[in-house]
């Protein structure tokens, strides 16, 4: 199912591998093919909707859980002290990949990042 030329389904029906940090029935999480940061990695949604505004509410338990799981697996492999959660809607936002998507950017004190928002 899905958008056939989406590359974000295309991973989520596994016709093209990523190695998957955590998943549940309707998110999972990979790292992102160009990191910002150490450890930089993607909560994507099983389904294709475009943006946050397509998503279902009702799927908010299980993006919070996949958010907190891939968080914490990346806080302690990286001896991360902290993440920032990032999602950019629509082109005007910085949107590239049009399949809804969660940054996890795993930071350090003094790393200098600097994150939008
Ligand atoms: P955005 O749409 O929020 O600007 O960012 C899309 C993100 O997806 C970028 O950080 C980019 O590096 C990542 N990305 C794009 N294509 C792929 C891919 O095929 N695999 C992975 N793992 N990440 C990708
Ligand atoms: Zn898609």
């Amino acid at each position: 199912m899905g958008n056939q030329e989406c590359i974000f389904c295309k991973i989520s029906n596994n016709e093209i591998a990523a190695e998957r940090i955590y998943e549940n029935d309707n998110f999972f999480s990979i790292s992102d093919a160009n990191p910002k940061v150490e450890g930089h990695s993607l909560v994507i949604s099983k389904r294709h909707f475009e943006t946050i505004l397509d998503m279902p509410s009702s799927l908010g338990t299980e993006l919070l859980d996949c958010i907190k799981k891939t968080a914490a697996m990346l806080v302690e492999k990286h001896n991360s002290e902290g993440f920032n959660v990032v999602s950019n809607n629509f082109e005007a936002a910085g949107q590239v990949v049009k399949h809804v998507h969660f940054h996890i950017l795993p930071r350090k004190k003094g790393d200098g990042v600097r994150v939008v928002g």
